[in-house]
C-alpha cells in the first residue's frame, strides 16, 4: 500500500506557458497547491543558489524561471511570500537571475544572513541544536524548489540536501569538519531538514546536473518535474530516474529510517509519467564511491577514505586565485601558494567543499585505481535493478 505520492510531469524547456501548464497539472495530481498552502498563509520558498554567483544556463541553481512559474501559481493563494536562499555575495541574485524575477512579480528576495538566525533543538540525530534562518521560522509554509544534481560528496542532491542552506555559512563549514564522513554528513543534512519540515518540495529537473555535481558537473537535459508533500519521496524517485537504489543514498536511507518520509519505491505512488518511461540509463554519476563509506568497519575508515572518496586536485592553469575554495575550506588544507590555490593533502578531509565552490572548473576530483575498482563494483552491486 503506497504511503507517499510524487508527481512526475514532462516539461522539455523552461518557457513560461509550458512551465505553469506542467506545474498545474503535477499539483493537480496532488489534489491542488492549496492543500499545502492554505490560502493567505505566510510562505517562505527556498531556493537553491549555491553560493558563488552562478547564471541558470550552467545548471546549478534552481532555474529562476521555473522559480517564477511557482510563484506565480502560489500568488493566487497569498500575498505572503518570500523567496530566499543565504548567499556570500548579494550579486548572486543578480547573476542568477532572481533580483529582477522578484522586481516583477513584487514578491521579497531575501538573503537569509541578513534575517538572522536561532537555535532550535533536535532530538534523534546527530546534532542536539542547530541553527535555522529566522525568515524559515517565521513562516507557516516552507515550499522547497530544489535542482536535481549529482554531489561529489553525498552522491545526490535535492530535497533533503537543499534545506542545508538555511542555516549560517559558518557552521555549515564547521559541520562539514566535524561530520567528514559521507554517512554521517548525511545524518547531518537529515537533522537540518527534519527542522524545517517543508510542506511541498517540487523539484527542478529540466535541467538537471551529472558527473561531478553540484557545481562542475555538465548540465543533463531530463525534461522533469517532480513534487509532492514528502519531501524523502521526492528525493527518492529522483534518484530511481538517474540510475540509483534510494536506500542506498545516505541522506534518503536515514530520513526514511527515522520516519521522516519514505524512501522506498515500493511504498511511493507516482502519479503522471510512469518511472520506467523516464528512466535514464545513462547518467553519469559522481566519481567517489560514497555510498560504500560508512558501510566499512571502523577500523579501515582511514584506508576507505584514502582509495573510496576522491581527492580534490587544484589545475593550475585553470585557478584564476579567487580565493573561493580557501574560504570554504573548513581544515585550512586549501591555501594558496603564490597566486594559485594549492591543497595540503594531509589536512584534507575530503569534504569537497572547495570543489563545490569553485566556479572555474579548477579542482578536479582524482580517484586511484583501487578507488575505481570498488566504484564499478559499488555500482554493479548497487544499482536500481528494477530498470
Ligand atoms: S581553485 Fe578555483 S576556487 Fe580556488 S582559487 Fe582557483 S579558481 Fe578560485
Ligand atoms: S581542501 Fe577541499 S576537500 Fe580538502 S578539506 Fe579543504 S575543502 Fe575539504
Amino acid at each position: 500500500m503506497p504511503s507517499a505520492k510524487v508527481a512526475l510531469v514532462r516539461a522539455k524547456t523552461y518557457e513560461a506557458a509550458e512551465l505553469r501548464a506542467a506545474l498545474e497539472r503535477a499539483f493537480s495530481f496532488l489534489g491542488g497547491l492549496e492543500k499545502f498552502v492554505p490560502r493567505g498563509s505566510r510562505v517562505f520558498v527556498k531556493v537553491n543558489l549555491l553560493p558563488p554567483p552562478s547564471p541558470p544556463e550552467r545548471g546549478i541553481i534552481t532555474h529562476p524561471t521555473f522559480t517564477e512559474a511557482v510563484l506565480s501559481l502560489l500568488k493566487d493563494l497569498t500575498p505572503h511570500i518570500v523567496v530566499g536562499d543565504d548567499v556570500h555575495e548579494a550579486r548572486s541574485f543578480e547573476v542568477g537571475g532572481y533580483r529582477p524575477m522578484c522586481q516583477r512579480l513584487g514578491v521579497e528576495l531575501v538573503n537569509l544572513r541578513e534575517r538572522g538566525f536561532a537555535e532550535v533543538s533536535l532530538e534523534g540525530g546527530a546534532l542536539k541544536k542547530v541553527y535555522i534562518a529566522n525568515a524559515v521560522r517565521e513562516a507557516d509554509v516552507v515550499v522547497n524548489l530544489p535542482k536535481l544534481k549529482t554531489h561529489a560528496l553525498t552522491t545526490f542532491t535535492g530535497a533533503i540536501k537543499n534545506l542545508y542552506g538555511v542555516i549560517p555559512t559558518g557552521q555549515r563549514t564547521a559541520l562539514h569538519g566535524e561530520h567528514p564522513q559521507p554517512a554521517d554528513f548525511a545524518r547531518v543534512l537529515v537533522d537540518i531538514f527534519s527542522a524545517v519540515k517543508p510542506a511541498l518540495t517540487v523539484m527542478d529537473g529540466i535541467v538537471a546536473m551529472e558527473g561531478a555535481g553540484p557545481a562542475n558537473g555538465t548540465p543533463r537535459p531530463l525534461g522533469l518535474i517532480l513534487a509532492g508533500p514528502d519531501a524523502v519521496a521526492v528525493d527518492a524517485v529522483a534518484q530511481a530516474v538517474i540510475g540509483l537504489d534510494p536506500l542506498r543514498v545516505w541522506t534518503t536511507y536515514h530520513a526514511h529510517q527515522r520516519g521522516l518520509g519514505t524512501g522506498d519505491l515500493n511504498k511511493i505512488e507516482v502519479l503522471g509519467e510512469s518511472l520506467e518511461s523516464v528512466r535514464v540509463k545513462d547518467f553519469r554519476l559522481p566519481p567517489a564511491a560514497g555510498e560504500l563509506m560508512g558501510r566499512v568497519p571502523a577500523p579501515l575508515t582511514r584506508w576507505a577514505t584514502r582509495h573510496l572518496q576522491a581527492q580534490p586536485v587544484v589545475v593550475p592553469r585553470r585557478c584564476v586565485g579567487c580565493g573561493a575554495c580557501v574560504r570554504a575550506c573548513p581544515t585550512g588544507a586549501a591555501q594558496f601558494r603564490g597566486k594559485k590555490a594549492w591543497i595540503d593533502r594531509t589536512t584534507c578531509i575530503r569534504c569537497m567543499c572547495c570543489h563545490e565552490a569553485c566556479r572555474y572548473g579548477a579542482i578536479d576530483l582524482h580517484v586511484d585505481l583501487l578507488g575505481r575498482f570498488f566504484r564499478a563494483a559499488e555500482r554493479w552491486v548497487y544499482r536500481d535493478r528494477r530498470h
